[in-house]
């Protein structure tokens, strides 16, 4: 790849939000993404033909998270009939299928399992839905809890899947096997906390947040700044689209851009719980 002024990694809406602040101000940024061209540090990326160096002025990891699922660590859930990414429910028909998480994702899987036929039962380790579950889904699942048309579980740990069941234990200790032909392990995501290490970005091990200057979003490496959902580590419901979209100003405005940016962010905040 010949010198570029701007890359961006991740043509997430964040990515791309980035490429037009950039545009805008008649840079001329090459934006990139793991489908085809994935990022692995400062200085290449990894193409189906193999590596290749990469130079910039300027590059923006707008990396997201959705790369990386959070996992439960318990044996069977490497199994091929467990997914950590929901794909279509149709497949589901006439199954025992278990979905595991409490949150948006999850409820909202469960309740297209239910609606396309599977036998749907949500395991959640909360003891109640948490508050961030969408207004809208949630008199839904209660509904369909309450009708005996989705099986819930609260308070409850999965322990183990086999190749038919999910054990889970709950809050008494006592442990359940209940039937399943697939299993959707919903939990959430995390920022690939590894290419930070490649790149060599400080950041806070327990939050997996990077080091950043607020105004500009650079990071502690020189030229590489972040954008989007990834600059809030683990925290993935704290920047979402409709926030994130001001990254770009910030990396490529003016002071008085920036602070535009900011004032805007400040005015949309709201909790996802993806
Ligand atoms: C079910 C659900 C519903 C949602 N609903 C809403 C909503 O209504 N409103 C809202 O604002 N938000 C919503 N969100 C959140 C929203 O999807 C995220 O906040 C948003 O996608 C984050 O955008 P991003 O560009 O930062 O990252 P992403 O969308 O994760 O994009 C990152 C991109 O970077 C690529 N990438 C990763 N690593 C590399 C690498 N090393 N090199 C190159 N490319 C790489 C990835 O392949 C990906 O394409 C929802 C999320 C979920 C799961």
């Amino acid at each position: 790849m010949q010198h570029e002024s701007v890359i961006i990694a991740g043509a997430g809406p964040i990515g791309l939000a980035c490429a037009i602040s950039a545009k805008r101000r008649g840079i001329d940024p090459v934006v990139i993404d793991a489908g085809a061209t994935k990022l692995i540090s400062t200085h290449d990326v990894e193409t189906r033909f193999g590596r290749e160096p990469i130079s910039w002025d300027k590059l923006v990891l707008a990396t997201g998270y959705f790369d990386s699922p959070n996992r439960l660590g318990v044996p069977g859930e490497d199994l091929p009939h467990v997914h950590h990414y929901f794909d279509e429910a149709h497949r589901s028909y006439g199954q025992d299928v278990v979905v595991i998480g409490g949150k948006n994702s999850a409820v909202e899987a469960a309740l297209q399992l239910f609606r396309a036929g599977a036998r749907t039962t949500i395991v959640y380790r909360g003891k109640t839905w948490p508050k961030s579950v969408k207004y809208w889904l949630r008199p839904d699942l209660e509904n369909r809890i309450k009708a005996g048309e989705i099986q819930a579980r609260l308070a409850s740990q999965v322990i183990e899947i086999t190749p038919r069941e999910v054990v889970v234990r709950g809050w008494l200790g006592n442990s359940e096997r209940i039937p399943a032909d697939r299993v959707y392990a919903l939990i959430g995501f995390h920022p690939d906390l590894q290419l930070f290490e490649r790149i060599g970005i400080a950041f806070d091990p327990e939050s997996g947040r990077p080091e950043i200057d607020p105004d500009t979003l650079e990071t502690s490496v020189p030229g590489v700044f972040v954008a989007g959902s990834v600059t809030a580590g683990d925290k993935i419901s704290e920047i979402f689209i409709e926030n994130g979209r001001f990254d770009g100003e910030k990396i490529f405005g003016t002071p008085a851009e920036r602070v535009q940016a900011k004032d805007k962010y400040q005015g949309i905040r709201r909790e996802t719980g993806e």
